[in-house]
């Protein structure tokens, strides 16, 4: 089994049986993908525990990965095939080939691009066949010999990157369906006369091209501004959140990873209206927050895959409608089968100018959207400088300190920890900090640097709006208690960030509601990650202590101080019961011994009020007595997800 550093990419495609014995049928089946720098491995499912392996193809013996023909795929089979691609290789002295097809063209081109980045050291084939083996003949070229060398010049030649898509969610991308990319042709690549054409002409090497998402401000020497939807050249990606890039005036520097996009893969991530994963309840608030008739935004459905419109209207009151975009058999999009497109940018350009029975015509989508925090405040910066830190006002105070808002060079938000004197061990801390601020997820709160040559230090990150979930749950306890969507979906995205951390073998320690905090836009994220090693204070660290998070802790940690991800996995039940009572202690007024009893007993906390049976059995899950019965948080979020599907509409 994969280590989880180790894939690549993974997802469903469909599969053609490879026809190794002669007189099997051929079939079509789904399959779930995995790769790694070793192998590509298929599996009939995508459920860790439970998958059973169907296949494998070892990586060294891959010689072609290619384009496939969609015609000759069509013929055989009812089922849509669109975008086949094949992988060619060789087993016991005999060539092979895996037909594949994915569910779009840029789940294609990525799958092409990754399988052809882990193969970059392998000795590719020049010409390869586009069709299938018939059995008699190439369905192609309708050569008859199956070891003829090929009827088309492989592209997979000139192909040369250094990026090898890693895990962040941001080169995890979804399928942006309809988008209007420039699709994979043999011989085909870059436009003339653009940067990356004239590179190509000279070496033959196609240089990576991005697409600005957001405006970026230089601030540090060395670093370069981005205009949002501007076009930069790649020199170096080496480093995961800091590429080296050029603009088209020739001017070279540092910009952050996640601010930028692959051209060849930006999809609809170039349209306003497209807010990516953002959930249907986010959705919701974003919308009613802008307050505006029409206004509109289309994001990625619950169903992989799949999108969904969320419009706002007032008529007959406030609310806000979802709408699945559908595609017919000749894969056209629509919202009402009488008005199909294309893309899904036609789509919405068509209903800008008729309702089309839709709740309103589409107006606006909102504007001025938050960029995401970068890794550090600029490439390779951890420390920095006290003075080019404005402070305002108190946010809170916890038990290393004070907390303040603050402005890093006055222009980007900051919060700011001053660590008490001698509350922590600060030499091995500096150093985790460098680690730390490599650390990047959507739903974990950003580590810009500290500010270590003075004492107090500061511990600079992120600033988040609306302070700590815990405070926040029981300030709108009203209104969130009817809400059980909004609240599964808070669980979900700290869910996610804790599945990043797990999947960077990372303990938290110390996950609990006070330690998440809620920014614009609803966004929770999960604080204080790793910390608790460093604090010096024995009630806080020794599970007998006063200040010891007991009410969080299995029992494992509580009779040895065992931590794992499954001791997360704990208090990440214990979380999800703070989210669902808005912010209620847990075991009340129990005093910490007798917490300990019950638990050592397997008593667990009740069902909160009108929480759903289905979330109180993930709850349960988490505190199974024995750490290896708990789930992973990666399968956590897909139990999550799926009771979301079945409980709330899309
Ligand atoms: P604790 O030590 O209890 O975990 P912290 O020291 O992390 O608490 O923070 C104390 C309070 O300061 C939090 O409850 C929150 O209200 C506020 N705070 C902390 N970090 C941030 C931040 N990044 N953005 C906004 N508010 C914050």
């Amino acid at each position: 089994m994969a280590r989880r550093y180790d894939v690549v990419r993974e997802g469903f495609m469909v599969k053609r049986s490879q026809n190794k014995k002669r007189y099997t049928p051929v079939n079509f089946k789904q399959r779930f993908f995995q790769l790694t720098t070793k192998a590509l491995t298929y599996y009939d499912n995508d459920i860790f525990e439970k998958r059973k392996e169907k296949g494998r193809i070892n990586l060294e013996t891959v010689h072609t990965v290619e384009v496939a023909l969609e015609t000759t795929f069509a013929e055989e089979n009812t089922i849509t095939i669109h975008y086949p691609f094949l992988v060619g290789y060789e087993e016991c002295g005999q060539d092979y080939t895996l037909y594949l097809n994915a569910h779009s063209e840029l789940e294609r081109l990525e799958w092409i691009k990754c399988l052809r980045n882990v193969c970059a050291s392998n000795k590719l084939k020049d010409k390869y066949h586009q069709g299938v083996w018939t059995g008699k003949r190439w369905a192609c070229c309708k050569e008859s010999s199956r070891n003829s060398i090929g009827c088309v010049n492989c592209i997979s030649r000139t192909f040369v990157s250094s990026h090898i898509a890693d895990e962040s969610d941001h080169n995890k991308e979804n399928f942006n369906q309809g988008a209007q990319s420039s699709p994979i042709m043999p011989g085909g690549g870059a436009t003339p006369g653009t940067p990356s054409a004239k590179l190509k002409e000279k070496s033959m090497i196609r240089p990576k091209v991005v697409v600005a998402l957001y405006n970026y401000k230089a601030i540090e020497t060395g670093d370069l501004s981005l205009e949002k939807n501007a076009e930069y050249e790649v020199i170096d990606d080496s480093q995961e959140h800091w590429w080296k890039v050029r603009d088209n005036h020739g001017n070279t520097g540092f910009i952050p990873s996640n601010y930028v996009k692959e051209k060849e893969l930006i999809g609809l991530q170039q349209y306003e209206w497209y807010v990516h994963d953002m959930s249907r309840q986010r959705s919701e608030s974003l919308l009613k927050h802008e307050d505006k008739e029409g206004c509109f935004v289309v994001r990625n459905s619950s169903t992989k895959g799949l999108y969904t419109l969320s419009l706002y209207t007032k008529v007959p009151h406030p609310h806000v409608k979802h709408y699945h975009i559908k595609q017919n058999s000749r894969a056209e999009f629509y919202l009402s089968e009488k008005h199909c497109c294309s893309s899904i940018p036609d789509l919405i350009n068509y209903h800008k100018h008729n309702s089309g029975g839709l709740a309103s015509r589409l107006k606006t989508s909102p504007c001025d959207r938050p960029a995401p925090a970068t890794a550090g405040l600029s490439h390779d910066k951890w420390e920095i400088d006290p003075h080019e830190l404005m402070l305002h006002d108190e946010l809170g105070s916890g038990q290393f300190g004070v907390v303040r808002r603050g402005k890093w060079r006055g222009s980007i938000d900051v919060a700011v920890k001053m660590m008490k004197e001698g509350t922590m061990s600060e030499d091995d801390f500096i150093e985790e900090a460098k680690v730390m601020t490599k650390l990047q997820h959507t739903n974990l709160v950003q580590l810009y640097g500290v500010c270590s040559k003075n004492r107090p230090i500061f511990i600079v990150t992120e600033y988040m709006r609306h302070g700590s979930l815990l405070n926040y749950l029981r300030k709108h306890e009203q209104s969130l208690s009817s809400n059980q969507g909004l609240l599964l979906d808070m669980c979900i995205q700290i869910c996610k960030g804790m599945a990043y951390l797990e999947r960077h073998n990372y303990i938290h320690r110390d996950l609990a509601a006070r330690n998440c905090l809620v920014g614009s836009e609803n966004i929770v994220k999960v604080a204080d990650f790793g910390l608790a090693r460093y604090v010096l204070d024995d009630q806080y660290t020794s599970s007998g202590g006063t200040k010891f998070p007991i009410k969080w802790a299995p029992p494992e940690v509580l009779n040895y101080t065992r931590f794992s991800s499954k001791s997360d996995i704990w208090a990440y039940g214990v979380l999800m019961w703070e989210v669902f009572t808005c912010g209620k202690m847990p075991y009340g007024r129990l005093k910490n011994t007798e917490v300990v009893e019950r638990v050592q007993k397997g008593i667990i906390l009740e069902k909160p009020k009108g929480c759903y049976k289905e979330v109180f059995d993930i709850m349960r899950k988490c505190w199974s007595p024995s750490p290896e019965q708990r789930p992973s948080f990666r399968n956590l979020k897909d139990q999550l997800v799926n009771v979301s599907q079945g409980i709330l509409v899309d």
